[in-house]
């Protein structure tokens, strides 16, 4: 029998700025708050829009390195360092549970990205439960994403913490840096379709594709597919997505937020 008597939720986090890290704002507040009304994990495992690379791979470093994957930002973002240990045994159920496909493990090349730590930094303040990090493969379908992070759902009984981390409209050419709570129209017009498919049809987030705001709130898929992850675990248990955090940033960002059986007190966005 499990040692772990309940299933941990599974998250979905629009991360945004990096600046978050160091900021405290409704977001960051609703992060807290998240983390606050989780059961405590044994292991955190991140699928970050910010390691998106040609391969599906898993860090297994005993004590990951925090990256500084941006430039242009204030120094003290470059001080920040998020020193959660790593858990290298992970990968062992990680790669029984994606069979046939392959995951291949990676002891020296990546760590943590800003995916991970900006949102960590205030759900886990500790920085004392282990993190690992699965990649993104940019070679694969949509539905490659849905698959295997429905594959990944035992993890959940195992007292693992699935948190998907990117940005569900995510444009940087948009961006207006004098409206930082703003969302275009297509930007409300795109996450509101995804929102409706999160609550009703989680299977069928692939079909988002054909959308006509698509193009405009997806030029680049990376901060999407975290999202699909999210979808693949919601798919197995009915009525399982709640909002956690809707919002959007500087017109061309959407910050919502969503949880799989997340069970809080009160919406984590409209804490004070
Ligand atoms: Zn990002």
């Amino acid at each position: 029998m499990s040692i772990y008597p309940t299933r941990m939720p599974a998250l979905f986090i629009g991360h945004g700025s990096p600046m978050n890290t160091l900021e405290q704002n409704r977001y960051t507040r609703a992060w807290r708050h998240i983390g606050e009304n989780l059961p405590r994990p044994r292991a955190v495992l991140c699928i970050s829009a910010h390691w998106y690379i040609e391969t599906t791979a898993l860090t297994t470093m005993a004590h990951p390195r925090t990256i500084h994957d941006f430039y242009g930002f204030p120094q003290p973002l470059f001080d920040f360092t998020y020193p959660a240990p790593g858990l290298p045994g992970l990968i062992d159920e990680v790669a029984e549970l994606a069979r046939p496909q392959r995951i291949i493990a990676d002891p020296d090349q990546w760590g943590l990205d800003h995916g991970t730590w900006s949102v960590l930094a205030h759900m886990f303040p500790a920085a004392d439960i282990p993190v690992v990090q699965l990649s993104l493969d940019a070679r694969q379908p949509f539905d490659y994403h849905l698959e295997l992070g429905a594959k990944l759902a035992p993890l959940r009984h195992a007292g693992v913490l699935i948190l998907s981390s990117g940005n569900i409209v995510h444009n940087l050419r948009r961006l207006h840096w004098d409206q930082p709570e703003a969302g275009a129209p297509w930007a409300q017009r795109f996450d509101e379709a995804v929102a409706a498919l999160m609550r009703d049809a989680p299977a069928d987030l692939p079909s988002v594709r054909a959308h006509a705001d698509y193009a405009m709130a997806v030029p680049t898929p990376d901060h999407f597919l975290p999202l699909l992850y999210t979808a693949g675990l919601a798919a197995a248990v009915p009525n399982s997505v709640s909002t956690l955090v809707h919002g959007y940033a500087l017109g061309g960002l959407s910050m919502t937020s969503y949880g799989v059986e997340f069970v809080g007190h009160g919406r984590p966005d409209e804490q004070t």
